[in-house]
């Protein structure tokens, strides 16, 4: 009986993840959730993501003052950048980058890798 009750809390979690469509955090994971079932922890929606941080099915964005948000692997491994909305703290994907960006560094400076995260407003805002 319990074990039922975790094994669908942990696969309402993994599917509300997978059909997202953008990185989430622990918190908006929660508020999903609940939607479907009658109630869930922060601890086990944090159990479920390190599980599947675990299983390297997700892996965990971090954006400097904000939440940590998670997104699907197959994702994550497709090089590309963030949108944060500031009016309600969503993250979305950005498909594409604009490159070049070696060009702007100083001379004899050699770059490993970059970040871009574009702020602003969401069309749901
Ligand atoms: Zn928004
Ligand atoms: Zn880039």
């Amino acid at each position: 009986m319990k074990e039922t009750r975790k094994t669908k809390q942990f696969e309402t979690i993994r599917s509300i993840i997978t059909n997202a469509g953008r990185p989430l955090s622990i918190d908006e994971m929660r508020k999903s959730a609940l939607e479907e079932l009658d109630s869930i922890g922060l601890r086990t929606v944090y159990r479920a993501v390190r599980r599947m941080e675990e299983m390297g099915e997700i892996e965990r964005i971090k954006v400097q003052g904000m939440a940590e948000r998670y997104e699907l692997s197959n994702i994550a491994s497709i090089h590309h950048h963030h949108f944060h909305c500031t009016s309600c703290d969503s993250l979305f994907d950005i498909h594409g980058c604009p490159g070049g960006l070696s060009e702007l560094l100083p001379k004899g400076f050699t770059m490993d890798s970059h970040d871009i995260l574009l702020t602003g407003k969401c069309n749901f805002c």
